[in-house]
């Protein structure tokens, strides 16, 4: 499976990292290795001292597809889950200032935990008014709502596969919200969508 990920996809996050506000989705990918799953523990890593964490909907890849026209796109997803976007914030900025690729800012080991369960698309009333949040030790940080997103989950589909086959089985993390912030060891990580607490894991 893949991992395929989208950034500044809400507006009040692209400015509070005072990016610009892109055409395009913009696109990168994490490996496999990234994955965390059964919310087992987030390990600092060493070779970052501002590791963030970014809450966001994941969704779920049902059927093999390339070239998808934007109206069909619902075929390809058949479920939405929480993960969290791990960023090495300061190796990443580093990239950023020199124009580079944000592989190890965005793609280490452990960088994507995701919940193990996933609410069936036809679970949702709909799709462009869906509440998530992203808790620290039980306080709210991060609240979304997919109607904030700038590029929609079919708009996503359809771009990405225009580069890229989409697989049954892969992920795509689709942005994440504003309140974006440093992780520190010992904090508990939760993450909800609607009021279900999909996702719970420890920093080590
Ligand atoms: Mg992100």
């Amino acid at each position: 499976m893949r991992i395929f990920a989208v950034g500044r996809n809400y507006a009040e996050h692209i400015k509070e990292l005072s990016n610009e506000k892109p055409d395009e989705p913009v696109i990168f990918t994490k490996p496999d290795t990234a994955l965390i799953r059964n919310n087992a523990p987030f390990y600092y890593p060493s070779f970052s001292k501002d590791v963030h964490y970014e809450g966001e909907l994941v969704l779920r890849i049902c059927k093999e597809g390339k070239n998808i026209e934007e109206r069909f796109a619902g075929k390809y997803y058949d479920a939405i889950g929480f993960g969290v976007d791990f960023t090495a914030r300061d190796l990443q900025q580093k990239a950023k200032e020199k124009g580079l690729p944000w592989d190890i800012a965005k793609g280490f080991n452990g960088s994507a935990p995701v919940s193990d369960k996933f609410i069936l698309i036809n679970e949702f009333k709909d799709l462009k008014n869906i509440n998530f949040s992203l808790s620290v030790n039980g306080e709210i940080k991060q609240q979304g709502n997919t109607s904030l997103m700038l590029f929609s989950f079919d708009y996503i589909i359809s771009y990405l596969s225009k580069f890229f086959t989409l697989r049954t089985g892969d992920y795509i993390f689709t942005g994440t919200p504003k309140g974006v912030g440093p992780v520190k060891v010992g904090d508990v990580l939760s993450g909800s969508i609607e009021h279900e607490k999909l996702l719970e894991f420890e920093v080590r």
